[in-house]
């Protein structure tokens, strides 16, 4: 190979360098977090973030983390993971969103600012431990909650006057506490738990000031 072949490699080579295109970003208002776990695409689609549940509108960490999906999906290119045709009953597509390989239910677990649907995977509910032990989002007040005897599923937990659970069998009382519930992999029931509890961090502002507190 002559010297003139080589030079003029080099130059294709730093050619393609220098002019390969950034990874096109959607622009902001191309996706939109209508909350942490719901996302409205382009063309009025909906997707709900399987695996996870996060905190319904009006409670505390529910702001958060709408703004915390709502940054993820302008961080790079967003991708539907499981993209398949199964919807809930809301009509919403059941899906996980991947930026870079990184999974935005799995983000959210990390941060405190969702816990599980169960049963979640095995990569979720090590996420939820680790959450739950470090207390972070909305797991920050489990250790001021006073929720009494709690009954749990081998899904969930709930409170022993729950009116779902009644009597079912397979519910057994439980003389733990709502955090090692939840490092079980466990969810909060949604009937007599609507989480977080108000109790948990004392309300949003509380929370907002922990998560920013704890960058
Ligand atoms: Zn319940």
């Amino acid at each position: 190979m002559g010297p003139g072949l080589l030079r003029g490699l080099l130059v294709v080579v730093v050619a393609l360098g220098v002019c390969r295109p950034e990874t096109p970003r959607p622009a902001p208002s191309s996706i939109r977090a209508l909350d942490g776990d719901t996302l409205a695409l382009p063309g009025g689609d909906r997707v709900r973030l399987v695996h996870v549940d996060t905190p319904e509108r009006g409670r505390g960490g529910a702001e958060e983390a709408r703004a915390y999906s709502q940054r993820f999906v302008e961080s790079g290119l967003p991708t539907l993971s499981r993209g398949d045709s199964r919807r809930d009953r809301y009509g919403r597509r059941l899906a996980d969103v991947t930026v870079a390989g990184r999974s935005l239910s799995a983000a959210l677990v990390e941060h405190g600012l969702a816990w599980i649907y169960p049963p979640g995977t095995s990569a979720l509910r090590e996420a939820q431990c680790r959450a739950v032990e470090a207390r972070l989002g909305v797991h920050a007040g489990l250790d001021d909650l006073r929720l009494g005897p709690l009954v749990a599923t081998a899904s969930r937990f709930h409170r022993v006057t729950c009116p779902v659970i009644g009597r079912r069998a397979g519910a057994r009382p439980w003389s733990g506490t709502a955090a090692e519930q939840l490092m079980r992999g466990r969810a909060p029931c949604r009937t007599c738990l609507p989480w977080p509890p108000r109790e948990v961090g004392g309300g949003p502002a509380s929370l907002r000031d922990r998560l920013l507190g704890g960058g």
